[in-house]
């Protein structure tokens, strides 16, 4: 290990190891230091997406549906099984086998790029020095020419339900369960509260999810919410709207909450309650005195629109700035501040950034909500193409949802695309991509798209703004 570096990253997850790869690819010399510690103790780089976020919770979501469509949906096409048995152990241990490949995976990526994965954790020190502590304990002052902070986020805690590691979980006990509760308490209807309460649901829990807010998804489109609701409590997700959680206590092993909702006090037995509240930038003993690096009231690391905070040379990227909590937002971030350290062009744009909810049916949207075009007072066309219409979607027995399409009505320029239905997550590319160049629905309508594809309702959806739908009829 040299002690001199041209950039340093502190913290290896999906905003700071991409960022150091491209550093690397650009020619410089790069250290990214990271100390995550896996529930075993051991070191692994990837920060929470690829150890106890994105890729495990997307591991058991993939095989929870395919539990649900093997119970409900498979008799339909013709497929008789009998005695369907979930074995946990071995689900658990696919999603452990993948999270492993994938931060593995990084290890070999540095070696590609000539990154110096250093674990262990990093403290910034004025003068662009960083403090660096070894597994061992060992300090050692490195010094960079530029340092990038990407310490990303912790779970909010909740004063009224503290985590305890057993009954009272947060996200990450939430995918390391060895057994299906038989009562699953969620608070917060957030992403994380519907992913996971999805899981457990499908696996055979009974799932109350309590949400503070009297509104359901209130960042996704109005109408895509609504939809939403009506297939997660057909799917027996007990959400519960306007819950204040007041108290949690456990006794035998059960916890008991207590809430207020509109109808007064209330209170619910569970025999696992998972905290998913949301999550607060982790900045613990990342900054010494000095730095000129500094916080906003809600502690996120201030930034500019490239990411460079008020210390010379000094950029921050990921969870811990401003923006969603997304790891494709910080992938891009880091990606930019490593060519714009090399010199080259980078930007993110952050109008074109695609959210996603990996539930059944999936959610994803990009752009603006009808809700708030219609608030910036901009007049607009709307065009909707519902799955029940798509051939594809009718082959595959996957016909909920719908894609919705806002457009301006002046220059037809596409403002907003939110779908719910089969592979949204994957259909949104296409849409960020059309934002991305500017695009008019006038583009997407003259755009081929396969037959029969998923991809055909966006295409008609397009098409429906100028009421020129063909498979469907334009109201
Ligand atoms: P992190 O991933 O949190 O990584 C930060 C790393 O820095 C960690 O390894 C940490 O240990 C290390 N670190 C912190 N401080 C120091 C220090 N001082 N010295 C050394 N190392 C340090 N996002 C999506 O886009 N799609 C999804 O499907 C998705 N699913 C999710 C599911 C769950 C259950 C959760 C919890 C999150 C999910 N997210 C998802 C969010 C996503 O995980 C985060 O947005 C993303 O991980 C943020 O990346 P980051 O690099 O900024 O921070
Ligand atoms: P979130 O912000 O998505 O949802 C938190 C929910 O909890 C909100 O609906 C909020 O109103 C509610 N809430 C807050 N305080 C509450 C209280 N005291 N009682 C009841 N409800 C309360 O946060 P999350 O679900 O914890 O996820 C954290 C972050 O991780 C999010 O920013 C999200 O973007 C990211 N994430 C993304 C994905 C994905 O991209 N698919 C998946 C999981 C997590």
């Amino acid at each position: 290990m040299t002690d001199t570096y041209d950039v340093i990253v502190i913290g290896g997850g999906p905003a700071g190891y991409p960022g150091a790869i491209r550093a690397g690819q650009n020619g410089l010399s790069v250290a990214c230091i990271d100390d995550w510690k896996n529930l075993d103790g051991g070191h692994a780089f990837g920060g929470t997406c690829l150890n106890a976020g994105c890729i495990p919770s997307k591991a058991l979501l993939e095989s929870s549906e395919l539990v649900h469509r093997a119970r409900e949906e498979f008799a339909v096409h013709g497929i008789k099984l009998a005695g369907i048995e979930v074995d946990l152990k071995q689900m658990q241990a696919r999603k452990a086998g993948i999270v492993k490949a994938s931060t593995q995976g990084i290890l070999a990526l540095f070696k590609a790029a000539k990154v110096a994965g250093l674990p262990g954790h990093g403290r910034l020190l004025p003068g662009r020095k960083v403090e660096y502590t070894g597994l061992d304990g060992n300090k050692t002052v490195l010094t960079a020419k530029h340092v990038i902070l990407a310490s990303g986020s912790v779970p909010t805690p909740l004063k009224s339900a503290p985590v305890n590691g057993r009954e009272i979980i947060d996200s990450w006990g939430a995918l390391e369960l060895g057994s299906v509760p038989k009562r699953l308490g969620v608070i917060g209807a957030g992403v994380i509260g519907l992913e996971l309460g999805s899981v457990w649901r499908r696996l055979g829990s009974e799932v109350v999810v309590l949400e503070a807010l009297d509104a359901f998804l209130p960042m996704a489109d109005g109408q895509v919410a609504k939809e939403a609701l009506k297939h997660f409590k057909k799917q027996g997700l007990d959400v519960r709207l306007g819950a204040k959680v007041s108290g949690a206590s456990v006794k035998d092993g059960v916890v008991e909450v207590a809430y207020t909702d509109a109808k007064g006090p209330q209170t619910l037995a569970v025999d696992r309650l998972v905290v998913a509240i949301g999550r607060r930038p982790q900045t613990l003993a990342l900054l010494a005195e000095g730095t000129g690096v500094t916080l906003d009231e809600r502690g996120f690391i201030k930034v500019d629109d490239e990411c460079r905070t008020g210390a010379e040379n000094v950029w921050a990227v990921g969870d811990c700035v401003r923006g969603p909590m997304l790891a494709h937002k910080g992938k891009e971030e880091g990606v930019m501040v490593a060519d714009l350290i090399a010199g080259h062009h980078g930007e993110v744009n952050y109008k074109t950034v695609p959210s996603v909810i990996y539930t059944a049916p999936e959610i994803a949207w990009v752009g603006l909500t009808e809700e708030q075009v219609k608030a910036s007072g901009r007049p607009y066309k709307v065009g909707q193409f519902p799955f029940l219409a798509s051939g594809r979607a009718r082959a595959m027995e996957s016909t909920a949802g719908f894609v919705k399409l806002i457009a301006a009505s002046d220059d037809d320029e596409v403002l907003g695309v939110h779908i719910i239905g089969p592979m949204a997550g994957e259909l949104i590319a296409e849409a960020v991509l059309a934002m991305e160049y500017s695009a008019s629905s006038e583009d997407l309508q003259r755009t081929i798209h396969a037959h029969p594809t998923l991809s055909e309702a966006l295409h008609e959806a397009a098409l429906a703004a100028d009421k020129k739908a063909i498979d469907f009829p334009n109201r």
